[in-house]
């Protein structure tokens, strides 16, 4: 297929627009391929095993509280909270703790885990799923029980939705934003989230609202999602439609764009009044709030020509990537690659096996691909005029490839958002992100030492 080419395969036939009104500096426009816009959700059958890792978010992993042979019900915690930072984690289907062990993960190559066995259907925590009344409860009680349904931010990023909740005192948020704009080519599970569920969506912002106590609250969607931005003004809500651009979605170009703030080097959206939350996350919230539901699924989007029929679908946390794939029909040759994540920011699998996890937002078969030899640096600068933090990658790279990592720092490999911007344009073929991934982590190691 000419179009997974065009785009995965970091062809430089492509437009490079850097904003030169209101928006964020660099970026660029993929070919979108979203194949699955059209497709509603269907919900993938529960697993006859789930594989849940203990750490599916920043901070801390979850404590395991059960052991091998214990009964668990759809709901039951089997992780706790490891600190404020931390999140737990919860039994996405009813039957027997079989094994706690190492498993693959499609973050972190492989962490601790709790494998669980179907034995008898789908029997329920008690008290999850009944409507509560949620009016009268005060901001400790809506964030507790946020906390303790494990919810983390669904737009990739994973991070514990009560700590974002909690600003300090000193730290007021003036206006809430709802990030729905989806920026990752081929992803659809946020437009179809809000074309599907735009009163769960919008109950949810409203709850972090009134928690965070926002004086605004604004929907963002990209206009190649017009649709949506219409189902949800007719909900009474506040949309602003932007330009479809990546990275569109990242906090920090969000906030840019849509209030024309900087949020500072090494700061957060909290330092320049404002606080980002993906439409995923606010649903997720709803549901924890009305219906005491922990998060133990989410809507993701299966894709690519290794696919044979790409879909939208909710699917159960821990289900192994190979039943989700086979719900779709199955390979349609042999794969040649299997992404956890969008095609720019994505991650390749080691394993059919590794689980769907709380921040999976899609998985990508591809069977064609092409893979170019890494040649010199031109020196032509494209790196440079797309990275919308500004950086200077072609610099970075360099000294992380000399193993010059306090240099790497000076030039503010800590501020890259990994966004891919850079490599996707390099005409080298330059693996950028992987380099200053791997810059970052060794800075970070170097710190802590
Ligand atoms: S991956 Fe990092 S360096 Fe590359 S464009 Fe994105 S923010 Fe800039
Ligand atoms: S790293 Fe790639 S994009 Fe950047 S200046 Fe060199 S050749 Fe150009």
């Amino acid at each position: 297929m000419k179009e997974y080419h065009a785009i995965l395969d970091y062809s430089c036939n492509l437009t490079i627009l850097t904003s030169m009104i209101r928006g964020f500096a660099g970026g660029v426009h993929p070919v979108e391929l979203k194949f699955t816009e059209d497709h509603p959700i269907e919900v993938v059958p529960f697993p006859k095993r789930v594989v849940i890792p203990f750490s599916q978010h920043i901070g801390k992993p979850a404590k395991p509280v059960v052991q091998v042979n214990d009964e668990v019900k759809i709901g039951t915690m089997i992780g706790e909270a490891d600190g404020f930072v931390s999140s737990p984690v919860h039994a996405s289907i009813s039957g027997k703790v079989v094994k706690i062990d190492m498993f693959p993960h499609p973050v972190l190559g492989s962490s601790l885990g709790c494998m669980i066995e179907s034995t008898n259907g789908e029997e329920w925590e008690q008290g999850v799923k009944e409507k509560y009344d949620y009016e009268k409860l005060s901001v400790k009680e809506l964030v507790g029980l946020i906390q303790n349904a494990g919810i983390v931010g669904l737009g990739g990023a994973a991070f514990p939705t009560h700590v974002k909740l909690s600003p300090p005192e000193n730290k007021p948020i003036e206006t809430l934003i709802i990030n729905g704009c989806e920026c990752e080519p081929m992803l659809t599970a946020d437009h179809r989230l809000m074309l599907e569920y735009p009163i769960g969506i919008i109950e949810g912002a409203r709850l972090f609202q009134k928690i965070v106590g926002a004086r605004t609250l604004v929907f963002a969607v990209e206009d190649n999602k017009k649709d949506a931005a219409d189902i949800l003004r007719r909900e009474g809500v506040t949309v602003q439609v932007l330009k479809t651009k990546y990275p569109q979605g990242a906090e920090k170009q969000l906030i840019k764009t849509i209030m024309n703030r900087e949020v500072p080097r090494g700061g957060l959206p909290m330092d320049v009044g404002c606080l980002v939350h993906n439409v995923g996350t606010c649903y997720a919230a709803f549901q924890a709030v009305q219906f005491r539901k922990p998060l133990i699924d989410r809507v993701m989007t299966m894709t690519g020509d290794g696919i044979k029929e790409a879909k939208n679908l909710l699917v159960r946390i821990g289900t192994p990537a190979i039943d989700v794939i086979n719900f779709c029909g199955g390979y349609t040759g042999t794969p040649r690659v299997i992404i956890s994540g969008g095609p720019m920011m994505g991650i390749a699998q080691c394993s059919e096996n590794v689980p769907v996890i709380k921040g999976t937002s899609g998985i990508i078969v591809r069977e064609k691909l092409h893979i170019e030899k890494e040649g010199p640096c031109v020196r032509c600068s494209a790196c440079v005029d797309v990275c919308p933090m500004g950086l200077m990658p072609t610099d970075i790279y360099k000294y992380i490839a000399g193993k010059k990592f306090d240099k790497a720092k000076e030039y503010g490999v800590l501020d890259c958002i990994e966004c891919g911007c850079c490599a996707y344009v390099c005409p080298a073929r330059i693996p950028l992100v992987h380099y200053l991934k791997y810059g970052k982590s060794e800075v970070w190691r170097r710190s802590k030492k």
